[in-house]
C-alpha cells in the first residue's frame, strides 16, 4: 500500500530514507528547518555527499514521488505517518540534546488530526518514545489518535543508500500492533530480518549496537599496543580472530580510532544513560578512553618518528571521519592536526570530499583536493582516512615530492614490506615499522 510520509529533517538519514521510500512507491514530503538547505534541494541540489544520493533525488522528484518543504504544519497535514530523523547530538554533560526533536513535537502536534503514526528514527535515549507519545497527545487536538513507534536507522554514511535497501535487519518497536505493522509494511519491498519489539528494547537496540561495535574497535586497538610491543602483526591477530565465527572479521582494523557523528556521541550518551539509572557501565567508560588515548598515542608516535615538530611540515591525508563521506564531526584527524599544531607542525591536509567543509572547522592549514598538492614540500606523510585515492597515488613520485620519505599511517593501508621496497620508513598501527 502506497503511504503518504512526511521525513522531519534531512540529514544524513532523513534524506536518505525519505528518497529510498520514495523510490520504494510513497508519496513522500521531506521537511527541514533550514530554508536554505530546502531551497537547494527543491532543485535537487544535494547538500551533503553521498554516492549515488543525486540521481535518486532527482529521479523520485520528477517521477513526483518526493518534495521538499521548510513548511512542517502542511507537511504533516497532508501525511499519515511522519517520520522523525532531526539530530541528536550530546551535551557537554553526556546528555542527549533532544531540543531538535522537542521543537518538532511542539511545532507539528497542535496541527495533528485523524489518525498519525509518528516514527521516531533519529537515535534516543530509552523512554523518549512513551514520552513523545504523552507529549504529543496533550498538545494534538483531542479527536487525533497518535501513536509512536521506534524505527531505529543503521545506515552507514558513505553506503547509506545500500545499507537502506539491504539492511541487516528492521527494528520496530511499538505498543500498538496495528502501528508497527503498519510500518513494518512500508519496508516491504526490503527483504531482511524483520524484528518486532517493545518500544524500549526498539530504543536500546541501537545504542548497544553502537557500543559493541565501538567495542570491537577499541579492543583491537589495544591489542595493537600489545603486538608493537612482542613483535606481532595485529593484521594477522585480526584475520585470524575474525575468522571465528562466533567473533566475525568486521569492525577489527586497528587504526586511529572511530570517529563520526553516531560512534562518539551514542557511546557518550549509553554511558550516561546508564548513570542515570545508577548504573556504571564499565566497558563502555574503557571503550570511550581508549578510543581518545588512540589519537594522542597516533600524534606521540609522529612526534617520535620525526622529532622536533617545530616548523615542520605535515601532509594530513584523509580528515573525513572514513572514506566515502564529507562528514567531519569528531573526526579523529581535526584531533590530531589540532595536536600536531600544538607541537609547532604546519600542516597541509588532503580530502577529497571534506577540505571544503574543513575550512570552516580548521584554522592555519593548507586544504586541497588535490592530493599531491597536500603533498608538496612536506617533511612527511600521514595518512587519516583511508580514502582510495590515497591508495592509488604514484608513490614513487610521493616519494620524489617529500623531503624524508615517511609516511606514518593511521590506517595499516599498505603492506609494510610493499612500502618499505618503495624506499619509505613506513610507521602503522600494530605492526614493526620498517624502513
Ligand atoms: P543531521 O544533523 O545531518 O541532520 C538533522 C537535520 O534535521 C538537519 O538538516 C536540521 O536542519 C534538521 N532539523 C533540526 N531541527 C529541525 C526541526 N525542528 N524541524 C525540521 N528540521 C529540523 O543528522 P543525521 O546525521 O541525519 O542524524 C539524524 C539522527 O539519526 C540522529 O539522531 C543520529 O544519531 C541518527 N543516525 C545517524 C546516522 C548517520 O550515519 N548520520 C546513522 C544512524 C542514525
Amino acid at each position: 500500500m502506497v503511504e503518504r510520509i512526511a521525513v522531519i529533517g534531512t540529514g544524513y538519514v532523513g534524506l536518505v530514507s525519505g528518497t529510498c521510500f520514495a523510490e520504494m512507491g510513497h508519496q513522500v514530503v521531506c521537511v527541514d528547518r533550514d530554508e536554505n538547505k530546502i531551497v537547494r534541494l527543491q532543485q535537487a541540489d544535494i547538500p551533503i555527499y553521498e554516492p549515488g544520493l543525486q540521481e535518486l533525488v532527482a529521479a523520485n522528484m520528477q517521477s513526483g514521488h518526493l518534495s521538499f518543504t521548510s513548511n512542517l504544519v502542511e507537511a504533516v497535514k497532508v501525511s499519515d505517518i511522519i517520520i522523525i530523523a532531526v539530530g541528536t547530538p550530546t551535551l557537554d554533560n553526556g546528555d542527549v540534546d533532544m531540543s531538535q526533536v522537542r521543537s518538532v513535537i511542539a511545532g507539528m502536534a497542535p496541527h495533528l488530526t485523524a489518525t498519525k503514526i509518528i516514527v521516531m528514527k533519529s537515535t534516543v535515549p530509552v523512554g523518549t518514545g512513551r514520552w513523545v507519545e504523552k507529549q504529543t497527545r496533550e498538545l494534538a487536538p483531542q479527536h487525533a489518535h497518535i501513536h509512536v513507534v521506534s524505527n531505529p536507522e543503521f545506515l552507514r554514511e558513505g553506503s547509506a543508500i545500500h545499507d537502506t535497501f539491504h539492511p541487516d535487519r528492521i527494528v520496530i518497536g511499538s505498543e500498538h500492533a496495528e502501528s508497527g505493522a503498519r510500518i513494518a509494511a512500508i519496508h516491504a519491498p526490503i527483504r531482511t530480518e524483520l524484528l518486532m519489539t517493545d518500544r524500549e528494547s526498539a530504543e536500546l537496540i541501537k545504542y548497544a549496537s553502537n557500543a559493541f561495535l565501538a567495542a570491537k574497535i577499541s579492543f583491537i586497538n589495544e591489542m595493537a599496543h600489545v603486538c608493537e610491543k612482542v613483535g606481532a602483526d595485529v593484521g594477522f591477530v585480526a584475520k585470524g580472530m575474525g575468522l571465528d565465527r562466533r567473533i566475525g572479521p568486521h569492525f577489527l582494523n586497528a587504526g586511529i580510532g572511530y570517529g563520526g557523528s553516531c560512534f562518539p556521541k551514542d557511546t557518550r550518551a549509553q554511558l550516561k544513560i546508564a548513570q542515570n539509572v545508577d548504573y556504571d557501565f564499565k566497558i563502555l567508560r574503557s571503550v570511550i578512553e581508549v578510543n581518545q588515548l588512540q589519537r594522542e598515542r597516533f600524534v606521540n608516535k609522529i612526534h617520535r618518528t620525526l622529532g622536533d615538530l617545530e616548523g615542520k611540515r605535515i601532509a594530513v591525508m584523509g580528515l573525513a571521519f572514513k572514506p566515502n563521506t564529507d562528514d567531519l564531526r569528531d573526526a579523529p584527524a581535526l584531533d590530531i592536526i589540532a595536536a600536531l599544531q600544538k607541537l609547532g607542525a604546519n600542516i597541509s591536509a588532503y580530502d577529497p570530499a571534506a577540505a571544503v567543509h574543513a575550512s570552516k572547522l580548521l584554522t592555519n592549514v593548507s586544504l586541497h583536493i588535490n592530493p599531491y598538492d597536500a603533498l608538496q614540500n612536506a617533511d612527511a606523510m600521514v595518512i587519516a582516512t583511508e580514502w582510495e585515492a590515497i591508495r592509488q597515488l604514484n608513490y614513487n613520485l610521493v616519494r620524489s615530492m617529500i623531503k624524508q620519505p615517511v609516511i606514518i599511517d593511521g590506517r595499516n593501508m599498505f603492506e609494510p614490506k610493499e612500502m618499505s621496497k618503495l624506499g619509505f620508513t613506513y610507521i602503522s598501527i600494530g605492526r614493526t615499522a620498517l624502513s
